[in-house]
């Protein structure tokens, strides 16, 4: 009798041409709430890279200014790692500088924190340097504002993002924490406002959807 495997082989010439593909280069997208040590887990994935003698490129959005070493360009976890990084504005080629660095010196891992204040061109550009350089590209960001809606960068990667790993944070009640409540000075909930107010971890609390929707008073 045929061996069914040998037979389903036999039907299936594509998939062993794809097996024989160079591996790719990947776009990821690291998301997560608040306070899920994002920043940490980018900076340890750049370390590993450095150990080896890679050549990695970090990033970081332009706008965030938080930290003493704002003006020295840092990446900081707040376990206390920092590292220097790139600042990315609106208006960035990201694809141009990156590509333009490579020439000069091989990159082996492309590092963005902050990637939800990614433009959709620039998350395209990303994408592009996994593809074409054949660079890996690690992003990482929040998924969701204060309001519950995507961030432009998050909702460009997870439309093409190749691989999607959630980071969990924790709510106080041991629920995974998917939202980001934004408070005022007293504690508060805030519900209207612009998508971007940079200036404080603690003006966000990392819930679950249950107490974000509960904090918000939606269901009332
Ligand atoms: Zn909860």
């Amino acid at each position: 009798m045929a061996r069914p495997q040998a037979r389903c082989q036999s039907h299936w010439p594509f998939a062993a041409q794809a097996l024989s593909l160079p591996a790719m280069a990947k776009l990821y997208f690291y998301y997560s709430s608040m306070n899920a040590g994002k920043s940490t887990t980018l900076l340890q994935a750049d370390f590993n890279y450095r150990e080896r003698g890679m050549q990695t490129m970090l990033w970081t959005a332009a706008l965030d200014d938080r930290g003493e070493r704002a003006a020295d360009h840092a990446i900081e976890s707040r376990i206390g790692l920092h590292a220097r990084a790139h600042r990315f504005a609106p208006e960035t080629d990201l694809w141009a500088r990156i590509s333009a660095a490579h020439s000069v010196e091989p990159l082996s891992c492309v590092l963005v924190d902050e990637a939800q204040f990614l433009g959709e061109a620039q998350v395209w550009q990303l994408a592009r340097v996994a593809d074409q350089l054949g660079i890996p590209v690690l992003c990482y960001g929040l998924r969701t504002d204060f309001q519950g809606e995507l961030f432009p960068g998050a909702k460009a990667l997870l439309g093409i993002a190749d691989s999607l790993i959630e980071l969990k944070a924790v709510c106080h009640c041991g629920r995974k924490s998917s939202m980001n409540l934004r408070v005022d000075a007293e504690g508060k909930a805030v519900k209207q406002g612009a998508q971007t107010e940079i200036g404080g971890n603690d003006r966000y609390v990392a819930l679950c959807r249950k107490h974000f929707t509960e904090a918000l008073g939606w269901w009332k």
